[in-house]
């Protein structure tokens, strides 16, 4: 039996971060993943470049750039063949921690924030998975048992940090997974040598049958991420490489630039994806990351909403920790649940508004057409997607409204930001 104040389940940005955090605020924190790392995650490895603050705040930054591909923005190509080109550096004046965003690959990413949570002094188990959480009759979790191959552990914690990714065994095991009817998309990810025509824009090519994502990420490699409907899963069944390969060579204007190309990596595949708890919390237990909450992965946001629900949960689990009762253990997890809302709520929406678009090819390709002709508020957009443009800026009515093309261009800064 062993005993820690704060038990974190998951390796990924969002476990990391939190141990790294909690850490740091003097709590005695260890942290067990199933795999063995260095180990991949089916991604488009974008981190946008307000994540590069946090990571620089974990003291992982240098090190990451040093491997990882510089992005000046993002290029969505839409079903009709319009673009909406986005940059991060743009005249609407805000600006990011770094002008650039990352690509950069999560078996590199993820093992060099393991490290700095270890230096933080983490306690770090890897090949323990957790199976079941320790509860008292009240329901409130004061641990987790794990399977190693060393054979079972008990661990006991004052709290437990689900950040145990998309299918959250803490989350379910709790009752509060949700998994979202709509959009139910699946993805494949792989990696390819000698794509042509890669710049620094991340790409975007969105199609009726599903759209595909390609980013360099370093070492000359590009993440290429195909996302369709979960009906096409059907015509997967000669294997995942074969699809992708096949729709691939189908796209008009992508076929070409595979003509060279090599794929180094296996398809790794995953989802259905959107899903989000019924709340992030249950006593003696929080959730954070992709436990918590994940859409879609076309604006390229979990990574940076995993590093920061790290960074916004300590003050919370230090209450929660040295909480003299149980209501003021629950009230410092409300508390939580809150700052989440606050801090994720405009992004929620925007993203939701992202994706409606792109599960509708007429709409999408109107957002192009009428963002194509406007650069400032292609950018803006970006800007929101980059982590460092408040959502507000692209919530106003007016500005919805040049989205549908019914306002006139308004010169910037937005009035209702200055
Ligand atoms: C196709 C696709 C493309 C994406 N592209 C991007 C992108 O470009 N940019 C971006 O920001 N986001 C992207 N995302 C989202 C991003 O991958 C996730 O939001 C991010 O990985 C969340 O981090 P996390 O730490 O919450 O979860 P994860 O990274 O999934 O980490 C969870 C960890 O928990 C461990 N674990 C799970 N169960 C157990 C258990 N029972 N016991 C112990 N350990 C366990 C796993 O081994 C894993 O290491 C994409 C997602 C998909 C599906």
């Amino acid at each position: 039996m062993h005993r820690v104040q704060v038990l974190v389940v998951g390796g990924g940005p969002a476990g990391s971060a939190a141990a790294w955090h909690c850490a740091q605020a003097g709590l005695d924190v260890c942290l067990v993943d199933r795999a063995r790392f260095p180990r991949a995650k089916p991604c488009a490895e974008y981190v946008s470049p307000e994540g590069s603050r946090i990571l620089h705040a974990m003291g992982a930054l240098e090190t990451l750039e040093m491997q990882a591909a510089a992005l000046s923005g993002m290029v969505v190509h839409a079903p009709s063949g319009d673009r909406i080109h986005g940059e991060f550096v743009a005249r609407h004046g805000f600006r990011g921690f770094r002008d650039r965003g990352l690509g950069v690959r999560r078996e590199v990413l993820d093992t060099v924030l393991l490290d700095r949570a270890r230096a933080a002094g983490v306690q770090v188990l890897e090949q323990a998975k957790v199976e079941q959480l320790l509860q008292q009759p009240d329901g409130t979790v004061t641990g987790a048992t794990l399977r190693t191959p060393a054979g079972e552990r008990t661990m006991h914690a004052a709290l437990v940090i689900g950040a145990d990714g998309l299918r959250s065994v803490v989350s379910r095991r709790l009752g509060l997974a949700h998994q979202s009817r709509w959009p139910r998309r699946v993805a494949l990810v792989a990696h390819y040598r000698n794509v042509s025509g890669v710049g620094t824009l991340g790409e975007m090519h969105v199609t009726r049958r599903g759209y595909v994502g390609l980013a360099a990420v370093g070492d000359g490699l590009v993440n290429v991420a195909l996302v369709v409907p979960r009906r096409h899963a059907g015509d997967m069944r000669d294997g995942t490489a074969a699809y992708l390969t096949r729709w691939l060579e189908a796209h008009p204007t992508l076929a070409s630039r595979f003509g060279g190309a090599t794929r180094v990596t296996p398809v790794r595949a995953t989802g259905p994806f959107a899903s989000r708890a019924r709340r992030p919390w249950h006593p003696g237990a929080i959730l954070t990351g992709d436990a918590a909450d994940f859409y879609d992965p076309f604006t390229g946001e979990g990574i940076y909403s995993a590093l920061r629900g790290g960074e916004l949960l300590t003050e919370y689990a230090l209450s929660a920790v040295r909480a003299s009762s149980r209501d003021v253990h629950v009230r410092a997890l409300r508390g939580y649940e809150r700052a989440r809302q606050q801090t994720f709520g405009g992004k929620w929406r925007v993203e939701q508004l992202i994706g409606m678009a792109v599960g509708m090819p007429p709409l999408l390709n109107h957002a192009a057409r009428v963002l194509s002709r406007d650069r400032d508020l292609a950018d803006l957009l970006i800007g929101v997607t980059g982590d460092f443009v408040p959502p507000r800026a692209v919530l106003t009515p007016r500005t919805l409204l040049r989205f549908l093309g019914w306002a006139a261009r308004s010169p910037f800064p937005p009035p209702c930001l200055v």
